[in-house]
């Protein structure tokens, strides 16, 4: 089963849910034109170099051998390809020789190449973390050293966050930076790093967190360093091997192709990014960049999975058809399957429109001239991106497991591909903080962003949608109107009950905040899935070719307002009653 970059869709998501048009002023450039041949190019890279090494890549995986990691079987000549490409530099400033296109349409590619390879497509999405960070924080020195090469694809990034004692509590990190003349010394041990060595380009650049002598405890006290697995003269040249290796990799449920590192640094030459002891700050722009990507992954992960889902479901056949009275029927023509394959897509493109909705404001937050817009926007993305990722990801992992599900049988055994879909999904959740800690994050930091504004802006952004939905003449986008409108009121009473407790009832906020984030993002993605109908609706209206096309768009709308947001009332109860005194069950009580 080959992949089919859905250009179409994406083309559609970008415009009719994101406000991609919103970028026409700062991306002259970013016309529909181009954004449709982009698309397309990345579409053909997928189907005709990426997708066809994924099987290879989970079977062979990477290897460990020698003290040094070997690529998965056509890795490294795919990677080749993709650089010389451009399309590791897509977004990137033309400085450093990227394109200077939205970062919206880098997601919308980013996407495309996930799917067709997940494993594969971690190394550029780190990269891309890394340009970004050290465009941010570094200095004028370390910005013309490192990112042409980052930027082109001949280096490429990593994140080097993890400790065995420090996974989601960063503070416990205890890998030291010392002084030592003009430059730092590297000692410690980090665990997980994703594509931490590799023979697909010239140099590495490791982005490490460690802690100097005289630094304070706990994450205040975190410094960021760059640490190059090659050495870098002024000129950029390659120097020695510096003092760093990888330990060995992880034997992993799934991603086999993506090496995950012990890295061991013994004395590794750095230099400092950013100031001493505001590492956590300089990392979080990298951390956001890799959080919106794996949002990004959930999304291919579930497209891929869906696309051969499909295809099984219009070539398999079994029993009667209760609608067409056909025997043997289509697994299609059975209202369950139908209902599956629906649901699906309908969650696939709620997730994919606020994937990009959250690049549109991250584009929106660094290019608006006006400074009112362009804190809206700055705070636009901070509210997304943990919903990005969370809601993203679950929705990955659930929808390999229904893709899974409709092949049956066919579906557990490896040769048809649907096993592995299920098995590359199940880390999304778990990485780039698991989406426990996103929920949290939602909660405390992102609800109190402008004391409440960003919730509140972002309500007040629905609320029109729902109403121009409601009053449609067209029962089924007033059902979805109907349905987005009763969603509002529930987050609303959720986010009103979490700002109280946050105060005098932390531990019932804090277990409130997984519901909550789902809660969120379930009538985040309705409002998406809205407008794409209101959209469509008016291409209907306007005789538009494809009638099916729009009127299925209408249809996905419906089934998520019917499916999913009409259990947002719950959801409600689950965040404010659900969790209250939760945390008095007692261990032995609990079966310990
Ligand atoms: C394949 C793979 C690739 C990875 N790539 C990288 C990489 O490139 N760079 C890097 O630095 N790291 C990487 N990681 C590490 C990854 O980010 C961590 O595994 C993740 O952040 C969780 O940390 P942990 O595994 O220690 O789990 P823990 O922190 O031990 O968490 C275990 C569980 O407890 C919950 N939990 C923890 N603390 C709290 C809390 N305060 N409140 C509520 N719940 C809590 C979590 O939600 C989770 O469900 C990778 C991991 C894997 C498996």
């Amino acid at each position: 089963m080959t992949y089919r970059a859905p250009v179409r869709d994406l083309a559609f998501a970008l415009e009719a849910a994101a406000d991609f048009g919103r970028l026409a002023g700062a991306f002259p450039g970013a016309d529909a034109e181009t954004v449709r041949a982009v698309l397309e190019g990345a579409g053909a890279l997928a189907a005709d170099v990426l997708a066809p090494l994924n099987r290879a890549g989970d079977q062979v995986g990477a290897r460990y051998e020698n003290g040094r990691v070997t690529a998965a079987p056509g890795f490294a000549e795919a990677y080749r390809q993709l650089a010389a490409g451009g399309w590791t530099g897509l977004a990137a400033d033309a400085e450093w020789g990227g394109q200077g296109l939205p970062k919206a349409l880098d997601i919308a590619v980013f996407e495309i190449i996930q799917a067709a390879n997940l494993a594969f497509g971690l190394c550029p999405l780190l990269t891309q973390g890394a340009v970004e960070a050290i465009e941010k924080n570094g200095d004028a020195r370390q910005k013309a050293l490192y990112l042409p090469k980052l930027v082109t694809g001949e280096w490429t990034g990593t994140m080097n966050l993890t400790e065995p004692q420090a996974g989601s509590d960063l503070g416990a990190l205890t890998t030291k930076a010392e002084p030592d003349g003009d430059h730092w010394r590297l000692s410690g041990q980090k665990i997980f790093i994703t594509w931490g060595d590799h023979d697909m380009a010239d140099n590495i650049v490791h982005l490490v967190l460690a802690r100097l002598p005289d630094a304070p405890p706990g994450s205040r006290g975190l410094s960021l360093f760059i640490a190059p697995k090659r050495l870098v003269g002024e000129d950029g040249s390659l120097g020695a091997m510096n003092d760093l290796r990888p330990g060995s990799i992880e034997h992993k449920l799934g991603i086999h192709a993506s090496p995950t590192c012990v890295m061991l640094y013994e004395g590794a030459k750095a230099e400092l990014i950013g100031a001493p002891n505001q590492g956590l700050a300089a990392m979080f722009v990298m951390m956001n960049a890799a959080r919106l990507g794996v949002g990004v992954q959930g999304v291919a992960i579930a497209e891929r999975a869906y696309q051969q889902a499909l295809a099984y479901a219009l070539d398999r056949k079994q029993g009667r058809s209760a609608w067409t009275g056909a025997y043997p029927s289509r697994l299609f023509d059975h209202p369950d399957v139908r209902r599956s394959l629906m649901l699906m897509k309908a969650r696939i493109e709620a997730a994919r429109a606020i994937c990009l909705s959250t690049a549109v404001a991250a584009d929106l937050a660094r290019t608006a001239t006006n400074p009112v817009d362009r804190d809206a926007a700055n705070f636009r993305q901070e509210l997304l991106t943990p919903i990005a990722k969370a809601w993203s990801t679950d929705m990955g992992v659930e929808t390999a497991s229904s893709a899974l599900q409709i092949q049956g049988g066919m579906g557990f055994i490896e040769e048809t591909g649907a096993a592995q879909h299920y098995r590359d999904a199940r880390i999304l959740p778990i990485y780039e903080g698991t989406n426990g800690i996103h929920a949290i994050d939602l909660m405390g930091r992102k609800l109190a962003l402008g004391k409440g504004a960003a919730v509140r802006e972002l309500v007040d952004d629905i609320m029109p949608t729902a109403a121009h939905l409601k009053s449609a003449d067209d029962a089924w986008l007033h059902t979805v109107g109907a349905r987005l409108e009763s969603g509002l009121a529930a987050v609303q009473s959720a986010t009103g009950w979490l700002i109280e407790r946050r105060g005098h009832a932390q531990p019932d906020a804090l277990a409130g905040a997984t519901p909550y984030l789902k809660l969120l993002g379930d009538v985040v993605g309705g409002w998406m899935l809205g407008k794409g109908a209101l959209v469509a609706s008016q291409r209907i209206a306007e005789g538009a070719p494809d009638p099916d096309y729009w009127r299925t768009k209408i249809g996905l709308a419906r089934v998520f307002s019917e499916q999913v947001l009409a259990q947002a009332p719950g959801l409600t109860q689950a965040v404010t009653q659900g969790s209250v005194d939760l945390f008095r069950a007692t261990p032995e009580a609990l079966g310990a």
